[in-house]
């Protein structure tokens, strides 16, 4: 590659909104044959809304809001800010917390009252022994049919209800994944959700791999196990969770909206949020390279 064109090139993106930190990320960029894309916050616009407050027990809906909301105050997660934001918009007073603890892709857990709060996956859930009736986790089912995330609550190991949040696909979602498919990439999906909720959040995409419920540690690997397969990768992320996959793809990319540390870990970052970045992106490196051979 001339330096003198790989130069403009990177000065036509930055002014695009497409920011290559180094020239030979165009380079690899130009010979990406695989996108890998996570869902919350990057397929998707990250602004969860509460859709769905379930008790099962003995508790109001209210109250079973207040006490998730409670536990969440101390998560930075999209799904705490939701269930936060729900709470406070309902006039619900949050109850103090002590002893918080997160666990990446499964929940929080914090003491009220002394009693022992858990919210988070149904199968962190049911790894500690708490038992689910057949009725809720075909509720359960039915809500992430439709493309709704959901979290359960516990007390003391009694399940107490689920809350089911919705999230919805950036406008530019599916016309990028259709450019980058014409150019002849392939397409994945990575997700930490269920694969019910991916497969409503993407049934308007054809001819996509889907991975769900991959824990925030897992994801390199499965950019890991892509390569092997001989692709050459990029990952476009937003999440904390998504920084060690973007370390490991051929180009890591962040949208500006994402978090720092996501930012910090990408070979390229996309402003102004919007995913069509990424196709003007791989045609910017593919045509600089093409003038270049
Ligand atoms: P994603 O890849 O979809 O952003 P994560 O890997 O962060 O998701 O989390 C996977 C799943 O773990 C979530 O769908 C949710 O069910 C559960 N989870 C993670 N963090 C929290 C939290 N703070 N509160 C409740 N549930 C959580
Ligand atoms: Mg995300």
């Amino acid at each position: 590659a001339t330096p003198m064109s790989v130069a403009v090139a990177t000065g036509v993106g930055a002014q695009r909104g497409v920011l290559v930190k180094q020239g030979e990320t165009l380079e690899r960029l130009s010979s990406v044959n695989h996108f890998v894309f996570d869902k919350t916050g990057t397929l998707t616009t990250g602004q969860l809304n509460v859709h769905v407050v379930e008790p099962c027990a003995d508790l109001t809906q209210s109250e079973l809001l207040r006490l998730a909301a409670s536990v969440e105050q101390h998560s930075e997660h999209t799904i705490a800010t939701a269930i936060c934001d729900a709470a406070i918009s309902a006039g619900l007073k949050l109850l103090p917390i002590t002893k918080f603890t997160t666990t990446p892709g499964r929940g929080v857990t914090a003491y009220i009252d002394g009693k022992h709060i858990l919210v988070g996956t149904r199968q962190w859930l049911n790894s500690q022994s708490i038992y689910f009736p057949e009725t809720l986790n075909n509720t359960i089912l039915q809500n992430e049919k439709q493309g709704i995330s959901c979290v359960s609550v516990a007390v003391d190991g009694e399940l107490q209800g689920i809350i089911g949040l919705t999230d919805s696909l950036r406008a530019d979602a599916l016309s990028t994944i259709q450019l980058l498919q014409a150019a002849g990439a392939k397409i994945t999906v990575l997700s930490g959700d269920r694969l019910e909720v991916v497969n409503a959040v993407t049934q308007s995409f054809s001819n996509i791999q889907r991975f769900a419920e991959v824990l925030p540690q897992d994801k390199s690997a499965v950019v890991k196990s892509l390569q092997a397969q001989g692709d050459i990768v990029a990952m476009i992320g937003d999440g904390v969770n998504d920084a060690p996959a973007l370390i490991q793809a051929d180009v890591g990319m962040a949208l500006a909206s994402g978090t720092d540390v996501s930012v910090e870990s990408a070979d390229v970052v996309l402003s102004h949020q919007e995913l069509a970045k990424v196709a003007e992106a791989k045609l910017l490196a593919t045509t600089t390279l093409r003038i270049i051979r």
